[in-house]
């Protein structure tokens, strides 16, 4: 049989300037274009209203012009109407096939070029599917606080496609600001810039309010309405709607980069750093407790977080609180609860840490019980992203 050519890897070439970050086309999953069941979407021909320019006539246009304009397929997409009040649009099965949907109150407020926006974000999860690049659980939500790191930078690729689409800075703007508000063209303006100077207010220092945020899989809508804005002006988006000039397009991705560290990623990494401090020091204390003895320095393994001796002397403080007999069980269960929160916040950097760590104790008694914590947070974790409760 001949080798048939996938469609998609011409739109991927042409739209390369959409990536941002280590959201890329490389990085894709292996079988990211294999093709799903033809009939797995045909429940939405029975349950919902399909997006075609006899029924819905506005909505069909701005998603023709959103597949011209990013070179997709027409045929290979489906449109459908979510009968729900509140704005938002979804792309359900992105194997083979685009399944876009809009809901009704979206498609009431939205203009035409407005919609072109948001079903050009839409195309975007069907152009850029997110297998292979973070982990999410069966849930859909971000397996860790680094999954939704990625998944925020995906977030932002997909509004760049987007952008492609509508080809007006304003105007996906504007439809963000209604998207956000659920206001309709009467009340809302397209003041950006009024908006961002109230927006930042929310900012605050204190990490730990950033608990919940951090593990959210879109940007702050002030970092994504800015990042649209450099967008707009690089060197690449400009060529791709045939105007030139521009910014080079790492100079628009670093400024992208600034605005997410300090809308919440920042934020994030402290409470990664949080739970990277309290293993480190959890681990020496639980040596102290099995050995009677630990050279703290065996523990100075990354360049900011350093293990402390006050720390690790209130750790066994506490051991001592509770029976003597009920000490290991006490270490054991600490370290199991610490297990949970590295793989909730920061799996990868756990990984890193473990092993630079586990050689610096390779001459010690306390190396087996190290290497079983490791192989446990490994155990844990796989369960974890398979959706499984740890
Ligand atoms: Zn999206």
């Amino acid at each position: 049989m001949p080798r048939v050519a996938n469609p998609l890897t011409k739109v991927r070439k042409r739209l390369e300037a959409c990536c941002f970050a280590e959201v890329n086309f490389k990085n894709l999953a292996k079988d990211k274009d294999k093709a799903s069941d033809p009939d797995k979407h045909r429940n939405f021909y029975r349950s919902r209203v399909p997006i075609q320019r006899e029924i819905v006539p506005a909505a069909d246009e701005a998603l023709d012009i959103a597949c011209e304009r990013l070179g997709v397929d027409r045929a290979m997409v489906h449109g459908f109407v979510d009968n729900d009040p509140a704005m938002g649009a979804s792309c359900y099965d992105v194997r083979g096939n685009a399944v876009v949907s809009m809901t009704s109150g979206a498609i009431e407020r939205f203009t035409i070029p407005e919609m072109t926006y948001v079903f050009g974000h839409e195309l975007g999860h069907y152009v850029m599917p997110d297998r292979g690049l973070c982990n999410l659980r069966p849930d859909g939500k971000p397996a860790s606080m680094e999954d939704a790191i990625i998944y925020r930078k995906l977030e932002i690729s997909m509004d760049r496609f987007g952008m492609v689409a509508c080809q007006d800075y304003k105007v996906a703007a504007v439809a963000f600001l209604k998207l956000h508000s659920g206001l309709g063209a009467q009340h809302i303006t397209d003041d950006v810039v009024s908006y961002a100077k109230e927006a930042i207010k929310g900012y605050v220092q204190d990490y730990t309010e950033y608990l919940h945020d951090a593990f959210t899989t879109h940007p702050s809508l002030y970092a994504r309405i800015r990042a649209l804005s450099h967008f707009s002006e690089s060197e690449e988006y400009l060529k791709l709607v045939g105007r030139k000039g521009g910014k080079p397009h790492a100079e628009v991705d670093a400024e992208v980069a600034k605005d997410l560290h300090a809308t919440l990623d920042y934020y994030a990494s402290k409470l990664m750093d949080d739970v990277i401090f309290d293993v480190n020091n959890h681990l020496a204390a639980a040596q102290v407790h099995f050995d009677g003895k630990c050279e703290v320095g065996r523990y100075d393994v990354h360049p900011q977080i350093k293990p402390e001796e006050n720390v690790i002397k209130a750790i066994l403080g506490d051991i001592q609180k509770t029976p003597a007999d009920k000490r290991d069980e006490e270490v054991n269960a600490r370290l199991d609860g610490l297990i949970r929160h590295a793989i909730l916040r920061c799996p990868y950097r756990m990984t890193v840490h473990l092993e630079a760590l586990l050689p610096k104790l390779a001459d010690t008694k306390f190396h087996e019980s190290a290497q079983k914590f490791a192989l446990r947070f490994q155990e844990y974790l796989v369960k974890h992203r398979a959706g499984e409760q740890i």
